[in-house]
């Protein structure tokens, strides 16, 4: 591990750099022979640019999984950033009327991690300005590095993983991870979650990267976000509020797989989630 301007840089795969900022979310860099990938820009307090630049050279493309702020937070260092258009509503309401960034840059500096006067002023001011969709049906070819859009709607509608083909890793983002939340009103049931799951284990990946952790995670840990979303029971979970948006409070469940490792979901109350699977 280094630490380059505030984000703590692991390199899991030849080729592949996981950056990790003080708040614990995570931006995927992929370099290939010509090009690089930068999956997510995480909360936007970090100059996460001069991060890029000072681990590759070449051409840089910029995607978002999700359109969550902790996740689009730096967008605005960039030129242009795709995203699947699906999130493109998820993206305004966050930036509009559940704006959390004046709370977010606060939280910043008890840190000590505020951005200059600048960078705060691009930070607050952003809209999606330089957002454009995803193709979700194009392969992007870094160079000997191919990389596809993966759909993985559950914690978000247009949340979208990535398959990076010669390193068999997928990057998971909000869906596929230990912590699965399904509490904002965006997220689908904890049953199209389980959908999900299943869709995304018949890709061949041996590794797998998601957004709020550090650790490199394998099929193991799949199996056991399969068998937590499997044996769901409201019944058994106990209370959870964001912290930042207590309104969405949530049914939070714990499981641990037949393999020993634990996976949780945070879902909504049935009633809402009942709801949803009438509709689906
Ligand atoms: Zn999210």
């Amino acid at each position: 591990m280094q630490t380059i301007f505030d984000l703590n840089v692991y390199q899991p795969l030849d080729g592949v750099y996981h950056m990790q900022d003080a708040t614990g979310v995570c931006a995927t860099l992929i370099v290939g022979a010509e090009r690089a990938l930068l999956v997510d820009t995480c909360t936007g307090y970090a100059d996460l640019k001069a991060v890029v630049g000072a681990l590759t050279g070449k051409p840089c493309i910029v995607c978002n999984t999700h359109a969550h702020l902790d996740h689009i937070g730096g967008n605005y260092q960039f030129d242009r950033v795709y995203l699947n258009q699906k999130d493109f509503a998820v993206g305004c309401l966050y930036l509009s009327a559940l704006d959390i960034r004046p709370a977010a840059l606060e939280h910043f500096a008890q840190m000590g991690l505020a951005p200059d006067q600048t960078r705060t002023e691009q930070y607050l001011a952003y809209r999606m300005e330089n957002v454009e969709a995803l193709n979700m049906e194009e392969e992007i070819d870094l160079g000997g590095v191919h990389v596809r859009p993966v759909p993985m709607g559950s914690h978000s509608p247009g949340m979208t993983g990535f398959y990076v083909q010669e390193r068999k890793l997928l990057l998971g983002g909000d869906s596929v991870c230990l912590l699965a939340c399904l509490n904002f009103p965006e997220a689908s049931s904890v049953k199209q979650h389980l959908q999900m799951l299943k869709d995304i284990s018949a890709i061949d990946f041996s590794f797998l990267l998601s957004s709020h952790s550090k650790e490199l995670l394998t099929r193991e840990d799949v199996e056991a976000m399969l068998e937590c979303a499997q044996s769901y029971d409201e019944a058994k979970t106990s209370h959870y509020a964001d912290p930042f948006y207590p309104q969405f409070g949530g049914r939070m469940y714990l499981h641990e797989s037949q393999k020993g490792k634990h996976a949780i979901i945070v879902a909504k109350r049935r009633i809402v989630n009942h709801a949803e699977d009438h509709k689906a």
